[in-house]
């Protein structure tokens, strides 16, 4: 499969190029060349079969014609060892729960496949080490650094805003050692990923070492998300509730959806999706107007979602060819501020019992809106109630339970290296680093 940049200037590449380059040199995105269809006979049988198995034949739709069959399913397996279970939140509201991998969120899926990937494609022909940068405003420096750590030739370091971040949510990629180097940026996610973005168009610094991303401008990292939308579907067949199923998807960058909207032309039978936002509400204006405004993200009690410029929305342009009533059609939006959220969460929990976390609850909240009856919602529960405790515990006025998974990065000693968000530290410290990480090293 050929991948082209967003931005169509430069070429069209191979799969293992434009996972090694995360962001193409014109400041584009990679999308594949196709989107096939699954064929109908997938989705009449697809609720017999296991979530390992689905995924496998999504994943031989992208990846299928560059990797061998016997390597991509040991990528998929060892990617989705864990249940992303459909749960009856209220009426005909559900969750996929997508918290219960190793860092308890769904970016676990992402960080762990395209780990795996960048692996399989290093060990086989790139001998120099590979170098991740990813900025993160918590879960996806979590995910990642646990989805790579100890893989062989690749060193992953993680930019994140000072004091913007949850405790339990730095613990996660702080402690870990060996090949995660967190960095600590006085500034805001905002100016996390501009880093990172300039940091991959910078020649000197290229020259130097291979440097890729793994936030969702890879499409290693995003397109695995469209596996769990299959699997939730074949759960809502088992139950007879397939029909006319929307889905709401709380979106930050637009990975996650991005996803999806790839899934539902892969035939899968989704009416239409919401993207619920905070505070941050670029793409609801957008809808609203045709009109796409960056503006500086602001901080909400939904962290993960406080992005002022979403990456992925030039997917989204590009995959509906820039057309905003076809955009419209498909993609309906939401936005709420602080007060509802912690109102969704209280409410939710005094009502059902079910305990919604931040984000999740920016889902729940646009399908309780917009569902109309004869439709089944189904909200995605991007993480686990409890990596935002402190903000739970003050919603509810009652401490909540940390999971044992969580409890154990707790113990951990948080490692940082503190940098400004001036480009030229960044530049500076990675050329060190570079001398250091190569001694160390992993060959
Ligand atoms: C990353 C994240 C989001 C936003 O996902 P995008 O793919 O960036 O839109 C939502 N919720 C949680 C918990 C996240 O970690």
């Amino acid at each position: 499969m050929k991948y082209y940049s967003t931005n169509k200037i430069v070429n069209e590449i191979g799969l293992e190029e434009a996972v090694i380059k995360g962001l193409a040199a014109d400041n584009g995105l990679y999308m594949p060349n196709e989107i096939k269809k699954l064929p109908a006979e997938f989705f009449e049988n697809i609720e017999q079969m296991s979530f390992q198995e689905i995924s496998f034949r999504v994943a031989e739709a992208f990846f299928g014609e560059d990797i061998p069959a016997d390597d991509l399913k040991a990528i998929v397996y060892d990617t989705l060892s864990f249940d992303v279970p459909v749960v009856n939140v209220k009426d005909n509201i559900y969750s996929l729960e997508l918290f219960h991998g190793p860092t308890l969120a769904f970016k676990d899926v992402g960080g762990r496949f395209m780990a795996r990937l960048l692996s399989y494609f290093v060990g086989k022909s790139v001998d120099k080490q590979v170098n991740v940068l990813v900025a993160t405003s918590g879960d996806t420096g979590s995910a990642v650094a646990n989805g790579f750590l100890g893989v062989n030739g690749v060193h992953v370091y993680i930019l994140y805003p000072k004091g913007k971040v949850s405790e339990i949510q730095e613990k996660q990629f702080t402690t870990l050692g060996q090949n995660i180097t967190a960095l600590e940026i006085d500034g805001c996610f905002d100016d996390c990923q501009a880093l990172v973005k300039r940091a991959f168009l910078d020649e000197g610094l290229n020259e130097e070492m291979f440097l890729t991303s793994a936030n969702s401008i890879n499409l290693a990292r995003f397109l695995p998300q469209s596996f769990y939308y299959f699997y939730a579907y074949a759960q809502l067949k088992k139950m007879g509730k397939a029909d006319n199923v929307v889905i709401s998807v709380p979106s930050g960058n637009f990975g996650n959806i991005t996803a999806g909207l790839f899934a539902k032309r892969m035939g899968l039978p989704i009416k239409r999706f919401i993207a619920a936002n905070n505070r941050n509400d670029i793409f609801f204006n957008y809808l609203q107007t045709g009109k796409f405004e960056p503006k500086a993200s602001v901080s909400t009690l939904a962290n993960a979602m406080d992005v002022g410029n979403p990456s992925n929305f030039v997917r989204i342009m590009d995959l509906y060819n820039y057309n905003h009533t076809d955009i419209c059609n498909e993609i309906g939006g939401a936005t709420y501020n602080d007060e509802q959220i912690a109102k969704g969460v209280k409410e939710t929990w005094q009502e059902t019992s079910y305990l919604l976390d931040p984000h999740g609850a920016c889902g729940y909240l646009a399908l309780k809106e917009q569902l109309n009856p004869e439709e089944i919602g189904v909200f995605l529960e991007t993480a686990h109630p409890a990596k935002f405790k402190d903000t739970i515990d003050n919603i509810l006025g009652e401490e909540i339970e940390i999971p044992e998974t969580l409890q154990k990065f707790m113990k951990g000693k948080k490692e940082t290296i503190e940098l400004t968000s001036d480009f030229n530290d960044l530049k500076e410290f990675l050329l060190k680093a570079r001398h250091y990480h190569a001694d160390s090293c992993f060959y």
